[in-house]
């Protein structure tokens, strides 16, 4: 069995913020959640294999999150003037750099490891969808939303608090183990 305490020690030396514990069968992903991505407001919708419709159906996405039974939940809180896009994009690069230092750390350990992080996957500098097939299927990671999951009930169902106060923001993604 994985060893989680160490694990979310590792994520809090990796720069998180707050950890907590994730039961997977807590995780119920909905269509109405997918349906936003169509939306297309991150501008990853249909470009990036990681997101809809390329990451597969909500039926599918639930089999490949439903294999697992437990993992963490990870978080990157700053106080951000809400208005400055300067500042949110700043706290979003923070959070990527926890992600990025924290996931080669758990690959290592876990390689079936599942990484689900806050948007589309950026490992290449472009991804190669839809003319060819991923570079790296077993480093890709997936968004929270584009899986279908309600980010703040995934953290509220794992009495993890979602909102931490006036002029701040949180940024979530969570990590499946086993
Ligand atoms: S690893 Fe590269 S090709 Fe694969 S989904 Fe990520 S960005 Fe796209």
């Amino acid at each position: 069995m994985a060893d989680y305490e160490e694990l979310k020690q590792m994520a809090l030396d990796s720069g998180f913020s707050h950890v907590g514990d994730l039961d997977v069968d807590t995780i119920e992903l909905k269509q109405e959640v997918r349906d936003m991505c169509s939306a297309d407001k991150c501008h990853a919708y249909a470009k990036n294999w990681s997101c809809p419709p390329a990451c597969g159906t909500i039926e599918e996405c639930a089999k490949k999150v439903h294999k697992y039974k437990r993992g963490i939940l990870l978080q990157t809180t700053g106080e951000v003037d809400t208005m400055d896009i300067d500042d949110i994009m700043e706290l979003a690069a923070d959070h990527k750099e926890h992600y990025d230092t924290f996931q080669k750390k758990v690959r290592k350990q876990y390689p079936d490891a599942m990484i689900i992080r806050d948007g589309a996957c950026t490992k290449c500098k472009t991804c190669t969808y839809p003319d060819a097939p991923c570079r790296f299927p077993n480093e890709l990671f997936h968004p929270m939303e584009g899986l279908g999951m309600l980010v703040s009930e995934v953290c509220q169902r794992n009495n993890l608090p979602y909102y931490y106060g006036p002029g701040t923001l949180t940024y979530v993604g969570c990590v499946l183990i086993e």
